[in-house]
């Protein structure tokens, strides 16, 4: 149903955003990958999604800006590129801090404002960012991932009021662990830093928070971003959907 739609998708050369891109480009939406990667891979991505890609760094606003000129017409924007530090607040690294935040929210703004022309003009839009239950809760040792996803959440509202009445939606989605790359990297780790067992790391330290303790699968995180661009999904907007097993009803 969504043929004739351009989507781009941030940081989807891997995780959730290439889930995201897979199950726009399932329902017939042309793909603009971006993210980081080996130049092999996200060929093969490219040929296997029929999609175009940017390797824009989205810290750096000249990129973006370059990357949304080449991208044309944007009709589903999906904001996912992010990334996590974990340190005391009182040793938080000033140049992770920037990094994070210019990653994580600033980089959601410059997409944004740069998209909704084209979607105004249309009169039809979707802009879905990925923010986490960390948008709408903290955890310690997280000051800018924490800070960065509830910005995200404020962004997404005063979006979604601005564009009310221009056929154009804002929303988050909001994870809870989600099974990818970032999350089974910081597993080595964690097993030395606490001496546990992989399985140890997995239930009492990742899954702690989880009700289910189960991981969500990035497939289901497509599936909601696929379903919040129906017609049907007009009226749902400046919403924070979280897919986190219950995390966040405690
Ligand atoms: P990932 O590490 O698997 O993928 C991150 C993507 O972002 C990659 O494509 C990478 O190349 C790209 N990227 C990194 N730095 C970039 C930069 N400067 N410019 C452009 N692209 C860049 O991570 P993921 O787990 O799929 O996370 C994706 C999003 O989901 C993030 O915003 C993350 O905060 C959020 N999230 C993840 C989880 C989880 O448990 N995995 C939970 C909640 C929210």
């Amino acid at each position: 149903f969504l043929k004739g739609k351009r989507a781009l998708v941030t940081g989807s050369t891997s995780g959730i955003g290439l889930a995201i891109a897979r199950a726009l480009a399932g329902e017939g939406a042309s793909i603009v990958l971006n993210g980081f990667g080996d130049e092999g891979e996200i060929a093969e991505l490219c040929k296997e999604l029929n999609a175009t890609h940017s390797g824009a760094d989205l810290t750096d606003v000249a990129q973006v800006e370059a990357m949304m000129a080449e991208a044309g017409d944007i009709d589903i924007l999906v904001n996912n590129a992010g990334m996590q530090h974990v340190a005391p607040v009182e040793e938080f690294p000033v140049d992770k801090w920037n990094l994070i935040i210019a990653l994580n929210l600033t980089a959601a703004f410059h997409t944004t404002r740069l998209a909704l022309p084209g979607m105004k003009k249309k009169g039809w839009g979707r802009i879905i960012n990925t923010a986490s239950a960390h948008s709408k809760v903290a955890s310690p040792f997280k000051a800018a991932y924490v800070s960065a996803k509830h910005g995200l959440d404020g962004l997404t509202k005063t979006v979604a009021l601005e564009l009310a009445e221009c056929g154009v939606t804002a929303n988050c989605i909001s994870p809870g662990y989600v099974w990818t790359p970032l999350v089974e990297n910081q597993i080595p780790d964690t097993m030395k830093a606490r001496g546990m067992t992989r399985e140890a790391v997995m239930n009492e330290v990742l899954l702690a928070k989880q009700p289910t303790k189960k991981f969500v699968q990035p497939e289901e995180i497509g599936a909601l971003a696929v379903f919040l661009c129906r017609d049907e999904m007009q009226n749902v907007n400046g919403a924070n959907w979280s897919i986190d097993g219950g995390w966040t009803a405690e």
